[in-house]
Formats: C-alpha cells, sequence, structure tokens
C-alpha cells in the first residue's frame, strides 16, 4: 500500500513552471482527467499547474499496455487495468514534465485549462452513496428520529444506497431545482412544487478500477487494487422530499435529480503520501467484522485530506463580497475506510466495474464549524446562517453558488488539490 517513489519526492519540479508551488496540481498530483481542447474532441489528460497534458497525443511515449487504453473519450479502460500500469504511466508522465530535455516533445501537447472544457471522467455504469461520516448520520438521526438517532446497524454494516449514475454530473454545470411531492408537518396531505429545502452534502467519491466478477467478492486486503482515486462530490438533496419519501426503501428523487463531481481524478498513487491510520473506535464500539478488517487498512486507510464548502448568493456576487465558509474538516471523520466500503459492497458477491462511482456520504465533523451540509449547519432551518449582504440561508436559494475545496495536506508531502467542484442553483422548471 505504502509505495513512496520518485514521484513523491517533494524536491522534484517540473520545467511547467505554473506547476511548482501550485496550490492544486504541483508536479506530485497528476490527477486524471477528460478534456476536450479548444476543437477537439473528448480525451483523456493530465492537470499540471494551469495546464492539461493531452496523454492521447503522448501514447507512442508510453508503454503498450497503457497506450491503446487512452485512444477513448473516457477513462474506464485505463481503469480496466492492473494498478501497476497507471504507476508506470504516473512515473512516466512525471519524468516528461520533470526533465529539461523532454520539453520540447512534450510542450506541443500541453494545452492552458482555462481554454478546455473538463469532462465526466469516466462512463459510470453504477453510482452507489454510503452513509460514513458517523457525525452527519448521529446528527442527520436526531432531526429524524430525536429518541434514536443512530440505527443499530450503524456500527457493524458500512450504510448505502443504490443512486443514480445518469445524473452525476461534472463541476460547473448548473443544478435546476427540482420540483417533488413535499408533505408540510401541518398538512394532511402533501403538495407538488419546488423543493423548499434545497441542501448540499459534503462528500468523497471514490472512482473503481478493476472490477470484480459477480458472484466473487474483493477481499479487504486486495481493495487497493480496485482503488483508482478520490473526487470531490456533492450529492445535492431536497430536503423536504426525503423526509416524504425516505420510508420504507431510502432515498429516491431526493436525491437523484442532480449530482456534482469535481472532474479530476486524484489518484490512489498521487494519495499515498498522505495515507494515515483509521481513527480508533470509541470506547464500547463493536470491533469491525471479519472481512471488514485488515490490519494495513486500519494502519493507513484513511486520508489527511482537509475539506471545505464555500458559499456565495447572487447578491453577494453582484456586491463583490468573497465567498463565505460554511464549514471545514478533516476527511478523517468517516467512520468506515475505503477499503472496508468495497470489501462491503461486494461482500454479497456484486460486481464492480471499471468507472463505478462510490459516494462516502456526508463527512461532518462533531465541532459545529464542521458540518458537510446546510440541514446540519441550520439544524434544520432553525438556525439561519447570515450572508454579509443581510440575506440569510436556512437552505439553498435560486442563484446560489456552492464550492466544494479539498487539499490532501500531511507532513513534509508537497499538498495536492482536488480542483473545483462548484455549481449554481437554477430556478425550477416554470
Ligand atoms: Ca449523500
Amino acid at each position: 500500500m505504502s509505495r513512496l517513489d520518485a514521484t513523491h519526492d517533494p524536491a522534484r519540479t517540473s520545467w511547467v513552471e505554473s506547476a511548482n508551488g501550485h496550490p492544486q496540481f504541483p508536479i506530485q498530483n497528476l490527477p486524471l482527467g477528460i478534456f476536450s481542447p479548444p476543437g477537439g474532441a473528448p480525451r483523456p489528460g493530465v492537470a499540471i499547474g494551469d495546464l492539461i497534458l493531452d496523454l492521447r497525443a503522448m501514447a507512442p511515449l508510453l508503454s503498450e499496455v497503457v497506450a491503446p487504453a487512452l485512444d477513448s473519450s473516457t477513462l474506464n479502460a485505463l481503469f480496466s487495468l492492473p494498478s501497476q500500469a497507471r504507476r508506470d504511466l504516473r512515473r512516466a508522465v512525471s519524468d516528461m514534465l520533470s526533465a529539461e530535455d523532454r520539453r520540447a516533445v512534450i510542450e506541443p501537447a500541453l494545452h492552458p485549462a482555462g481554454d478546455c472544457v473538463l469532462r465526466l471522467p469516466a462512463a459510470i455504469g453504477d453510482y452507489t452513496d454510503f452513509y460514513v461520516g458517523i457525525h452527519h448520520a448521529t446528527n442527520v438521526g436526531r432531526l429524524f428520529r430525536p429518541d434514536n438517532p443512530l440505527l443499530p446497524n450503524y456500527k457493524w454494516v458500512p450504510i448505502g444506497y443504490h443512486g443514480r449514475a445518469s445524473s452525476v454530473r461534472p463541476s460547473g454545470e448548473p443544478v435546476r431545482r427540482p420540483i417533488g411531492q413535499r408533505k408540510a408537518p401541518d398538512s394532511d396531505v402533501p403538495t407538488v412544487g419546488p423543493t423548499q429545502r434545497l441542501d448540499h452534502e459534503l462528500e468523497l467519491g471514490i472512482w473503481i478500477g478493476v472490477g470484480n466478477p459477480l458472484g466473487e467478492p474483493i477481499a479487504i486486503a486486495d481493495a487497493g487494487e480496485h482503488f483508482v482515486g478520490l473526487s470531490l462530490l456533492n450529492d445535492w438533496s431536497a430536503r423536504d422530499f426525503q423526509a416524504w419519501e425516505y420510508q420504507p426503501l431510502g432515498p429516491f428523487l431526493a436525491k437523484n435529480f442532480h449530482t456534482t463531481v469535481s472532474p479530476w481524478v486524484v489518484t490512489a498513487e498521487a494519495l499515498t503520501p498522505f495515507r494515515i491510520p483509521q481513527p480508533s473506535r470509541p470506547d464500547g464500539d463493536p470491533a469491525p467484522l471479519d472481512y471488514l478488517f485488515d490490519a494495513a487498512d486500519q494502519a493507513g486507510g484513511a486520508f489527511a485530506i482537509e475539506l471545505e464548502v464555500l458559499l456565495t448568493s447572487q447578491a453577494m456576487r453582484a456586491a463583490g463580497h468573497a465567498p463565505i465558509r460554511l464549514s471545514a474538516g478533516p476527511a478523517s471523520n468517516m467512520y468506515w475506510t475505503v477499503a472496508q466500503i468495497l470489501a462491503h459492497h461486494t461482500s454479497n458477491g456484486c460486481n464492480l466495474q471499471p468507472g463505478d462511482l462510490l459516494g462516502t456520504g456526508t463527512i461532518s465533523g462533531p465541532e459545529s464549524g464542521a458540518r458537510g451540509s446546510l440541514l446540519e449547519i441550520t439544524d434544520g432551518g432553525a438556525k439561519p446562517v447570515a450572508l454579509p449582504t443581510g440575506e440569510v440561508r436556512r437552505f439553498l436559494e435560486d442563484g446560489d453558488e456552492l464550492a466544494l475545496v479539498g487539499v490532501a495536506r500531511l507532513g513534509e508531502a508537497v499538498p495536492i488539490g482536488f480542483g473545483a467542484c462548484v455549481a449554481r442553483i437554477l430556478p425550477a422548471r416554470g
């Protein structure tokens, strides 16, 4: 699991000058994505500083294992390769972008990121959303079930539901306020209309690499081979629809109208220097069952990633106000690790496939400043957030723009970022 090499060397720099000291994409990151250069078709690329390297153009310089997988408008073929192929690709790209004598050959394949359009990294066959943020589960459980916030299965089972892959969208695509059924607590019958409780959920997206055949679970010790990397993920939620529809089968139309991901996949290899021990469970909590326990995973299965949520309203932008921070906290507030999530998802034989996407669930901390949804921040709408314009927010309004921010940071390693995960709210269809 811990394979540090020259690509992680904090002293390594790039001849792409904007990469050196870049807050998101220094040469130690090299995230994978799909982009369209001006007038060009979608193709695989790597972010480096303010530029994007066209991987398809680099194919003749890469191994014969990797090169055919780059002739595609998605990363599914690349994700389907053994993790060693991606390590080889990372090493090759890192060498290309650091060795000055390669510059003349590589430079024509670089595009200013600002001129390019970023796409979804993969054709997502299936999307599953988990619920591993225990502080979120407790906070939300308290609102929905004051006497019984955390259900008895929570500390035994990584809880999840099957979401909707077709409505996952890359950063920048606006979110249309959904219309649906909601029932006010003082009303006997529901009405249909635009959600009045539109919310964000701060999550990480887990991208699946090599799949597993139907009927053959992924052992927790092998989970790393199937884990390609992480993005930021915003699971937009209509809380009024959710409260009315969620029993007995769980989330449905409250969740599947739109999910935003940051389009760069920060790879498992890039995240290696940021692995930390999974926080120990509080006294009295059950130990994970055997199929969910791996000593190496407990020792290094969590990630030192700092997460933030920023908001601007239309009036704030018009007045030139900076975004306000709704929350900030570490990604280590997860009760289950990525490997435990993969092992559990496949424990019944369910087959994951390259390019599948799993959400972690909302990541909240125990502190009031670290709550990953407005539902928690405003206590179900009871305690509105004040904006610098004099406006208040209980839930999101039309014109609001929400940004998730993520930076992996630990010790001497060069910090790496996740790029943008932003979307603006459009009014409901008339
Ligand atoms: Ca969620």
